[in-house]
């Protein structure tokens, strides 16, 4: 439910207000805007009628909200959110940023070979896997905390902010501590603990999208993550599971456009994941950027063939050079035409 206070509400109206709710097990999220405050209302609001909260002389109107999303729904708060991330740089709002670097963190001679390419074409951020989700129990799994402290190595170095994934909450405070943007892999999407634990933290969280999830469960995910209080979450569409198997998934770019109807938090694409193919990154990379992507996540490897981890759809420093500047020209283009979704 979205409640519009009146102009001349009194701070004392709606501080009582905001109590009376939260005695009722409600709580009230201030959106404020250029000119109105929005309250939005989360939690069990099946004792509040829209037409008994209306009577209450300071407020404008109530509205129902039908999604079963609410914080992350773009009726609770109509502008883009903007994130911001290292470096003064920012996600969002037309803010574009591209995460790039390797599936995983290997050793410090290739994290940071990669991270002063992947800076030097222009890079927002480094992503970099420490603890990887691998389907099979037997193949790398990461470097774990010595990982981490490689990607702290190159952050160190190159000035790039770091983006990685956490698998459990078994790491959570070194996470808080550590870690510039928390990355929550697909295989975790659902794993409403760890979201909830995330949400606590003041840092911006990369949601992927599940692998089989639709994108009302993505944004559904994010209300756990947003409800914590405290964290910031940036999307990501990373491709999904269909009966196509000429591409490892099969990327839905068109949830990019649906996503931001939906929602003001940024969307990013995973070329990389989403195709599994380094030849199909560069191709989809731009399409998703024409479509209306905040951002990317992007795969780049100095030595695909030898990577202990997605050599297959790892695009080389020189390529993602080049893409780094066809993107531009995308960007260029498209901010000159205007479409309503
Ligand atoms: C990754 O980004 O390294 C990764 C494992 O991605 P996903 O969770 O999308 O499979
Ligand atoms: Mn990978």
């Amino acid at each position: 439910m979205i409640v519009v206070i009146k102009d001349d509400a009194t701070e004392a109206q709606i501080d009582g207000f905001i109590r009376n709710l939260e005695d009722r097990g409600v709580f009230a999220k201030a959106i404020k805007g250029e000119s109105k405050t929005v309250f939005g209302l989360v939690g069990d609001v099946s004792s509040l009628s829209p037409e008994g909260l209306a009577r209450n002389e300071f407020i404008d109107k109530v509205m129902k909200v039908s999604e079963p999303y609410k914080l992350s729904s773009r009726s609770f708060h109509p502008d883009d959110t903007v994130i911001d991330l290292p470096g003064g740089k920012k996600i969002g709002g037309g803010n574009f940023a591209v995460m790039a670097g390797p599936c995983s963190v290997e050793s410090e001679e290739q994290i940071l070979s990669i991270a002063t390419d992947v800076k030097r074409s222009g890079a927002t951020m480094l992503r970099g896997g420490a603890f990887k989700p691998r389907s099979s129990p037997y193949s790398f799994q990461g470097l774990g905390l010595d990982g981490l402290d490689l990607l702290k190595i190159a952050r160190q170095k190159t000035g790039l902010g770091i983006v990685t994934e956490i698998m459990s909450t078994d790491y959570i405070d070194v996470f808080e501590k550590e870690v510039d943007v928390i990355q929550v892999g697909a295989r975790n999407m659902q794993n409403f603990t760890l979201l909830k634990e995330v949400g606590r933290l003041g840092k911006p969280v990369l949601l992927k999208r599940g692998p089989s999830s639709t994108i009302e469960e993505l944004l559904m995910a994010a209300d756990y993550v947003l409800v914590g209080g405290k964290a910031q979450v940036i999307l990501c569409e990373r491709g999904i599971r269909t009966f196509e198997t000429a591409t490892r998934n099969t990327l839905d770019l068109s949830a990019v456009p649906v996503l931001k109807k939906r929602t003001h938090l940024p969307v990013v694409v995973d070329p990389s994941h989403g195709t599994g193919y380094w030849n199909l990154v560069y191709p989809m990379a731009l399409a998703a950027t024409a479509a209306g992507a905040d951002g990317l996540i992007i795969e780049v490897h100095n030595q695909p063939a030898q990577a202990l981890c997605d050599g297959q759809q790892s695009i080389t420093p020189q390529l993602f050079d080049d893409l780094m500047k066809s993107l531009g020209k995308i960007r260029e283009a498209i901010s000159t035409i205007e479409y309503t979704l």
